[in-house]
């Protein structure tokens, strides 16, 4: 343990279990609101009206535009929808790219935002937003994009299909493996991102073997919380800064990028923070990239970035604008092996 370390305990209020989602008028009252307006992606409308009708006179309607990467022209529309329904709360029913629709609203008008989630992005608890504008992408943090209530009801993701489920549960070991590493890493977070790994280790082959597990399904969001706390709590690195060069410059899919790019931006920094990450290494059979590149061939997950459609001629410049403002990174960001590393994650080579 270090001598001395900073903690910041980003607080929300956690409901976890199967089933939990009958708790969610409760919330919505215990939060002192009483017109909640339900935020979904386009094709999960059925799921929000649903949600909506369950909550009675306390549901305000529902909002179903949002998009990944928060555009901000959505956002706008559903500041609108807000005013117009006379909400004072907002339910972000989905994953990270309804969770940042939430965090978009909260950021504009300090709106309570209670999360069900429904993906192992971790994004519920992180005060960390992404929105996109004219093409492109910005990162900001504050208070009052920290989600005030998560509920983890482990039902509601019995249809999450396999490939959503494995690319964000590799979205979610990637903010933890990070998070080890992390300039501003500390003995809680080290203990949070060993148990989400640990637990994500476990759950995947289980629900990709078993897609409707309830155990396996409980344990990934588990995990997911554990791994997005880890986020939500320290600085990112080189994985987080290529994951969003790619998505923010190229286009490419957020949780896809991230499950391509884990095991070789693990192996990049395997040496250099090689004490840190040694418990996962031991976890992932001894070698950290190949081991992690093993387990996402095993998972089914996508392996090179040229299935994404990222084109070969893409890569000297997506190497360039990952060396500008680089994040920090325990290994010096080496423009060459920087290069090198994403030769390999485009062409799917074993790191
Ligand atoms: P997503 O929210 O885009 O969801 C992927 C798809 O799965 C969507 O079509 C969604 O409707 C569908 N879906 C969600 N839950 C489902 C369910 N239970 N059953 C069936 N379908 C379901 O994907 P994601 O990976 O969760 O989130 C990606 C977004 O989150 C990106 O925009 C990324 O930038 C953001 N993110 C932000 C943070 C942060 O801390 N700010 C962290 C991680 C991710």
């Amino acid at each position: 343990m270090p001598h001395s370390f900073l903690y910041t305990a980003h607080p929300a209020r956690i409901v976890f279990g199967p089933g939990r989602l009958s708790q969610l008028a409760d919330e919505v009252s215990h939060l002192g609101c009483s017109k909640a307006l339900v935020l979904s992606t386009s094709s999960r409308r059925a799921d929000a009206e649903r949600l909506n009708l369950q909550l009675g006179a306390l549901g305000a309607g529902v909002f179903s535009e949002a998009a990944m990467h928060t555009p901000v022209e959505v956002t706008e529309r559903a500041m609108l929808a807000y005013t117009d329904a006379g909400a004072d709360c907002v339910i972000a029913l989905g994953g990270g790219s309804t969770v940042g629709l939430g965090k978009a609203i909260a950021y504009r008008n300090d709106a309570p935002q209670l999360v069900v989630a429904t993906t192992y992005a971790g994004s519920e608890v992180t005060s960390i937003l992404g929105q996109t504008e004219n093409g492109i992408k910005t990162t900001l943090k504050h208070a009052s994009i920290l989600p005030e209530v998560v509920i983890y009801d482990a039902e509601l993701t019995l249809g999450l299909p396999v490939s959503i489920s494995v690319a964000s549960g590799l979205n979610a070991l990637a903010h933890a493996i990070e998070g080890l590493y992390a300039k501003d890493g500390n003995p809680i977070t080290e203990l949070m991102a060993l148990e989400g790994i640990r637990a994500l280790k476990n759950a995947l082959p289980a629900i990709v073997q078993q897609p409707t597990d309830i155990k396996a399904r409980s344990n990934a969001l588990y995990g997911a919380w554990l791994c997005g706390s880890v986020l939500g709590s320290v600085g990112m690195a080189l994985h987080h800064k290529l994951c969003h060069t790619l998505g923010g410059s190229f286009a490419l899919p957020h949780a896809e990028t991230h499950a391509i790019l884990l095991a070789h931006t693990a192996a990049y920094n395997a040496q250099a923070a090689k004490e840190l990450l040694a418990p996962v290494t031991e976890l992932f059979g001894g070698e950290l990239g190949g081991g992690l590149y093993d387990f996402a061939k095993s998972l089914g997950a996508p392996m090179a970035l040229k299935d994404l459609g990222l084109a070969e001629a893409d890569l000297d410049r997506a190497a360039d604008l990952a060396l500008q403002n680089p994040y920090w990174n325990p290994r010096p960001i080496e423009r060459e092996a920087v290069r090198e590393l994403l030769q390999r994650a485009w062409s799917g080579t074993r790191p």
